[in-house]
């Protein structure tokens, strides 16, 4: 038989390898030639049992398209544009995703922006909306987009929204935001 390609990803009809040496095990079966996939997953052979099954994939990365709705941290400012670590994607939030997107200072907000530091900091957790996918761009423009949770520099402590600001609670620090009108009301 060919070589063993242990952890190959395989789809439902697949052929794996010959009957020879290894009987069908779970989610696999036997037909003409050989054992095969009956689901979509990875191969794992058993050498002990002389078993092959193949582990059910259900982890399809999620689709990012424009329009996607995203959650993230800003992880760098530079002077013209943000990038977000993504780790939520609308539609997927059962996944662990771990991306990065970027949000250019023209796609922070509607009005002029006098400073990327005007529209976001380190830390904030921004809620925003894929422009592009590849690479990822995003866009925080619409009123419910922007920053939903942000923490004071000095204390820690999370920040309150007043108007367009933000605000400690504790030391009454006050900082510009392009805040999302769902700031810290959990929504997603
Ligand atoms: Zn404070």
């Amino acid at each position: 038989m060919g070589e063993k390609e242990e952890g190959k990803i395989v789809l439902p009809g697949d052929f794996i390898c010959a009957t020879e040496e290894y009987v069908a095990g779970e989610h696999t079966y036997k037909d003409a030639g050989g054992i095969y996939s009956s689901i979509f997953g990875m191969v794992k052979f058993d050498d002990k049992a002389h078993k092959i099954d193949v582990e059910p994939k259900v982890e399809a990365p999620p689709e990012i398209k424009p329009g996607t709705i995203v959650l993230g941290e800003i992880i760098v400012l530079k002077s013209s544009f943000a990038v977000v670590g993504i780790d939520r994607v609308k539609g997927y939030e059962d996944r662990q995703v771990k991306m990065e997107g970027t949000i250019h200072i023209s796609n922070i907000q509607d009005a002029y922006i006098s400073g990327i530091d005007k529209g976001f900091s380190v830390g904030d957790i921004v809620k925003a909306k894929v422009v592009s996918n590849d690479p990822i761009r995003l866009t925080t423009v619409d009123e419910n987009m922007g920053v939903i949770k942000a923490f004071c520099p000095v204390c820690g402590i999370p920040m309150e929204k007043k108007g367009k600001m933000l605000e400690c609670p504790k030391c009454k620090n006050k900082i510009p935001r392009k805040v999302s009108s769902e700031y810290r009301t959990g929504v997603f």
